[in-house]
């Protein structure tokens, strides 16, 4: 099993709310969050963490949650990264110049939005501190899958099937050195900025027995590393909601989950709802299931419950589980 440098999963709603998935590294301002639907239960410190979203479409349970990551960020002097399909970076300005701003100096926040169509990326900033102009949009030629990518991972996007454009994500983290959450949480010093400094100089190639200044202590490269770190293959985290599970996308869906540690699925409905399911292009808990297994993952957290369900969430998770053992849901 690959080691996971993530700290926090956090499915911000549970299978039965809006899909949110927020997950965190050690140190620094590099949360990810997939969907921007109600994130109510995360903090503005939380939101304030984040480097980059990554919607799925902008139907409202994926999207109304916007506002608050904006607010959040908007103090900080960062560039936020956004990602989605067709027409994002004009839905993402409208919303943003919506509101009345004081434009004070500290106000500085930069959002770099990003749309992915098939063979093509837009990409326009929308800046703060020049008081959010009209959008000037770039065009480049994108191959896909990787939409993002950083010193610790990359993020990938397909083109689902769902009643309007629609993306589906996945994570995928690099071979090397990682903060390992474990090691942070029983170790002696406090994970802090110190995490990305000393993961740079490891992934730098510096030399072992060179020392490293944290909160007044001296320690060695390598003893740092041996504490609070683990060298792996990295982990995989696949994001798939809202669309059908047709020949046209499955397989792309199969690809991008490929030996995930945890694929996210779209279980909308049961086996008996597969005509709503066709027409409102979810996909249906064994299909789930059926793409968990084809593509070998770990584990499938069932997500996007219709409320139908509500009181017998369970039918949906065993539906899933004929198909694929390792299925769990969120359900208070
Ligand atoms: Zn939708
Ligand atoms: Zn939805």
């Amino acid at each position: 099993m690959a080691a996971r440098a993530f700290s926090t999963v956090q499915l911000v709603n549970g299978s039965t709310g809006d899909p949110v998935l927020y997950l965190d590294y050690p140190g620094g301002d590099n949360a990810l969050l997939f969907d921007g639907g109600e994130n109510g239960a995360l903090t503005a410190a939380q939101l304030g963490d984040l480097e980059a979203v990554f919607l799925t479409h902008h139907h409202v349970d994926h999207f109304i949650g916007l506002d608050r990551i904006v607010r959040a960020n908007m103090d900080r002097d960062k560039v936020l990264h956004l990602f989605g399909p067709v027409n994002t970076i004009r839905k993402v300005y409208d919303r943003i110049t919506a509101y009345e701003y004081p434009f004070f100096p500290f106000q500085k926040i930069v959002v770099k939005v990003t749309e992915l169509l098939p063979g093509v990326a837009r990409t326009a900033t929308l800046e703060c501190t020049k008081k959010f102009p009209e959008p000037v949009v770039e065009e480049a030629a994108w191959a896909g899958p990787v939409c993002y990518e950083n010193a610790d991972l990359r993020v990938e996007a397909v083109h689902a099937d769902h009643t309007v454009p629609c993306l589906a994500f996945a994570l995928s983290e690099k071979s090397g050195f990682h903060p390992d959450p474990l090691k942070l949480a029983a170790g002696a010093l406090r994970p802090g900025v110190w995490v990305q400094e000393v993961l740079k100089r490891l992934r730098a190639g510096d030399p072992p027995q060179s020392r490293i200044e944290i909160n007044g202590g001296s320690f060695a490269l390598e003893t740092l590393a041996a504490n609070y770190f683990t060298e792996s293959a990295g982990a995989r985290v696949a994001y798939v909601t809202d669309t059908l599970w047709s020949d046209a996308v499955r397989p792309d869906l199969v690809k991008l989950a490929k030996g995930a540690w945890r694929l996210y699925c779209d279980s909308f409905y049961a086996s008996g709802q597969a005509k709503q399911a066709l027409q409102y292009k979810h996909m249906l808990a064994p299909q789930a299931a059926e793409l968990a297994k084809l593509a070998k993952v770990e584990q499938l957290v069932l997500i996007h419950f219709a409320t139908r369900y509500a009181g017998k969430y369970q039918q949906l998770i065993d539906e899933a589980g004929a198909v694929f053992p390792r299925v769990t849901a969120e359900v208070e």
